[in-house]
């Protein structure tokens, strides 16, 4: 299907409710979650559970790999709150904009041991977190914002993250020849470049402490890259 379009402002062309419209129409599956590919959910989440080992033996005074709080932020219908999320936080809250996929979190069975708190039933743009936390877990929704939108949104997960806390974006990256993101109008979102999104993070007052690719995927699927990030201290 000639669905994907890159021009220079890829993310002008991005309706929330075109998204919307097509969440909504999609049932609440893991195969919905993941375009159709239900099979590298478990890859996924060993991948990301890895990668937050690593972090935590790097980078965290205690290097035990457990946090209090951490959010799920675009979670759909809770699939890392139940396979990751839920194995290396006490508490997760969920941010999910489509109300029939949001009710499903709470039926997720859940990995680990952390319990569901707060469930918030709105886009990441209008978000009002109420929490601090230690692990906020963007994947797979942060092409539902603008250029724009996401400065904001990341400077507000600036303010909320805790002191040896984690801002996760977990995302496709553009292989577009031109070096541009991509707008797929199927679910209204854009593909970002690993240009862009170091320049929105830095606009953000985010820095990237780890970064790597996920291995593992089929090779017909963009590459996903894991950026660990943190305020940076001079702003
Ligand atoms: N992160 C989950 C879901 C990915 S599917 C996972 O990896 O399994 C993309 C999700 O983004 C959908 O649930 C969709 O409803 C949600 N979404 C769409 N617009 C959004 C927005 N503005 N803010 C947050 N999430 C959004």
């Amino acid at each position: 299907m000639a669905s994907y379009t890159t021009v220079s402002d890829a993310d002008s062309q991005i309706s929330q409710p075109d998204a919307l419209t097509y969440w909504e129409s999609v049932p609440a599956t893991v195969n919905s979650m993941l375009g159709g590919y239900p099979q590298i959910s478990h890859i996924d989440i060993r991948g990301s559970l890895n990668f937050v080992k690593k972090l935590c033996h790097l980078h965290s005074s205690s290097a035990t790999n457990q946090f209090t709080r951490g959010v799920d932020c675009g979670a759909g219908i809770g699939r890392i709150t139940a396979g990751l999320l839920s194995k290396v936080c006490d508490i997760v809250d969920v941010v999910e904009p489509v109300e029939k996929f949001a009710k499903e979190v709470h039926e997720a069975s859940l990995a680990g041991k952390g319990k569901i708190g707060e469930v918030y039933v709105t886009g990441l743009q209008d978000w009002e977190p109420k929490e601090e936390y230690d692990l906020i877990w963007n994947q797979w929704c942060l092409g539902h914002l603008t250029d724009t939108d996401l400065v904001k949104y990341l400077r507000k997960c600036r303010g909320m993250v805790k002191e040896e806390g984690w801002i996760i974006v977990k995302e496709n990256m553009s292989t577009d020849a031109e070096g541009k993101d991509v707008f797929d109008k199927v679910d209204s979102s854009v593909t970002r470049t690993d240009t862009k999104f170091r320049e929105i993070f830095e606009k953000s007052g985010l820095v990237i402490l780890k970064t790597e690719l996920q291995s593992g995927f089929p090779k017909k699927l963009y590459p996903v890259r894991f950026y660990a990030l943190r305020p940076g201290s001079d702003q």
